[in-house]
């Protein structure tokens, strides 16, 4: 066998690709079940994510990985040719969007209902929840630790307040971890005191919204921003680095969790769903399930530095382990993702950009 294996890449060699690609079609003796996965995720930990799933099912998993709109554009295009079994996509916003879209079909499965928190899933309307979350992320505030006294910032709301002008940073409000921010205070609040509050941010504002959330904790620690937003694994990531300009971000920053005498800190997950016409359909529910066992619940989470959603599982991460415990805001993830075109409105209303 080994010498026949020897011989046919010899002959793959000397004519190339194209004949080397044949020759993976007859070592399979039986038609191998597979997965598609689209995914917007990738992270070490994913590789042995990936594999104890084929080890454990026999299941081979075909990847597509880009970020989020590439994912949708690419679903988009191949509409009801799609090969996609499972998608994966990070915010809540980006999920009640390829939800309306029309991406994900809504499955029944006991494991997923009995494990994932009720406000970690699509609602179910009739036919099961159409997506679920498998890891969680808490929207934060960062303030300079030698400029700014905790106490005037220690709620969403209060940034907003004019003790705060010119001292406040933001990435720009229309990117989904905004809106689901806001989405949420809406939810909470009503449309008069989040616009309110959003007007009260522009005028605070250190400079115009720009950057990613990394961007915000550096400008924190540079003086540039008194205070920003973040979601709380850009900071863990920070916290677990080793390159001597992270360790002096970190240095300088101080964390505070918002909202923990009314509302609770703003939740965010990361998560998935069955494809619309996914070809393996019950690989795909399978491979969901797998995601919200104990060990994978730990691969998931870890690899991007956020919490795992299963209740009895407990984070091995160092970094979210110092940051300790805090009270989270309990609103359905569902529920803001509508709420998302209600916060754009506002932004607009309120030039915040
Ligand atoms: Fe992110």
């Amino acid at each position: 066998m080994l010498s026949t294996k020897k011989s046919i890449l010899a002959i793959v060699s000397s004519f190339g690709l194209t004949v080397g690609l044949t020759v993976t079609t007859p070592a399979l003796s039986q038609p191998s079940q597979v997965l598609n996965l689209y995914s917007a995720r990738h992270y070490q930990t994913d590789e042995a994510l990936y594999a104890e799933f084929t080890k454990q099912t026999g299941i081979r998993i075909n990847r597509i990985e880009a970020d989020d709109n590439a994912l949708l554009e690419r679903l988009r295009s191949e509409g009801k040719n799609s090969p996609a079994d499972v998608i994966l996509l990070v915010d809540a916003a980006r999920l009640w969007r390829a939800e309306i879209e029309g991406f994900f079909q809504p499955i029944q499965s006991k494991v997923l209902d009995a494990r994932i928190p009720k406000n970690f899933r699509s609602n179910d309307i009739g036919q099961g929840s159409q997506w679920f979350g498998f890891s969680s992320r808490a929207r934060v505030i960062v303030y300079n630790k030698v400029s700014m006294n905790p106490k005037d910032i220690d709620s969403y709301e209060k940034l907003a307040d004019p003790i705060n002008k010119g001292k406040v940073c933001t990435r720009s409000g229309s990117h989904p971890y905004m809106l689901s921010l806001i989405g949420a205070m809406y939810e909470r609040q009503g449309e008069a005191k989040t616009e309110a509050w959003a007007k009260g941010m522009v005028a605070n504002m250190a400079r115009a919204p720009k950057g990613g959330d990394t961007d915000q904790i550096k400008a924190v620690a540079s003086g540039e921003c008194g205070v920003a937003l973040t979601n709380s694994y850009y900071l863990a990531r920070l916290m677990r680095s080793t390159k001597p300009a992270d360790m002096q971000v970190v240095a300088k920053v101080g964390l505070i969790w918002p909202n923990q005498a009314s509302s609770g800190v703003h939740m965010n997950i990361a998560g998935g769903a069955v494809a619309s016409y996914a070809p393996n359909k019950a690989a795909a529910i399978k491979f969901l399930e797998y995601l919200s066992s104990d060990s994978a619940q730990q691969y998931f989470a870890n690899g991007n530095n956020e919490w795992p959603v299963v209740k009895s599982v407990k984070t091995s991460n160092e970094a979210l382990n110092k940051l300790g415990n805090f009270k989270q805001e309990n609103i359905s993830i569902a529920s803001i993702g509508k709420n998302q075109i209600y916060a754009q409105k506002i932004l607009d209303r309120v030039s915040y950009k």
